[in-house]
């Protein structure tokens, strides 16, 4: 019977499995257009993705939510604004985040409060994600196992 985390023997694991690797991830660059963001978020169906720079860094997160507010007007939503405003006026800069060499446990607290978070490096370099369902794919395996 697990009593805490730590008895969980995941708990020190590293997340390295579970990293959707930045090759697979839907995203945007800084300069794009929001139509262009809007577009991508559409076809992909998420509710939003990360925005990278030119360097592969990541610098914010775009969503669906942040384009129709930017996109509301006084009175009416204002279709101009999706080609005359860019990610880089939209995105938001506060990104939930972890290193590619983090415990499972980190993870988990995190995910507690976002569906996904951006692996990146000191230097903000890129990796991929880890979303909160490929987490509690691996609990719940784990759980139904033992
Ligand atoms: P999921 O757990 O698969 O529903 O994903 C949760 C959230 O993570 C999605 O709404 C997206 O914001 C993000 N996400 C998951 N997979 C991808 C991907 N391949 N590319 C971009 N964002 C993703």
């Amino acid at each position: 019977m697990l009593h805490t985390l730590k008895d969980l023997p995941l708990s020190d694991k590293d997340i390295a499995p579970l990293i959707i690797s930045a090759d697979k991830v839907a995203h945007v660059q800084m300069n794009n257009p929001l139509q262009h963001a809007l577009l991508v978020l559409i076809k992909s169906g998420y509710t939003a993705i990360p925005v990278l720079d030119a360097s592969y860094r990541l610098r914010g997160l775009i969503s669906k939510s942040l384009i129709l507010d930017a996109m509301l007007g006084d009175e009416d939503f204002e279709l101009e604004r999706l080609s005359t405003l860019t990610v880089n006026n939209v995105m938001a800069k506060d990104v939930p985040c972890i290193r590619p060499d983090a415990p499972f446990s980190k993870a988990l607290s995190l995910l507690i409060n976002h569906s996904f978070l951006c692996v990146v490096d000191e230097e903000q370099a890129f990796s991929g994600i880890l979303t909160r369902r490929s987490t509690l794919a691996l609990i719940s395996k784990y759980l139904h196992q033992h």
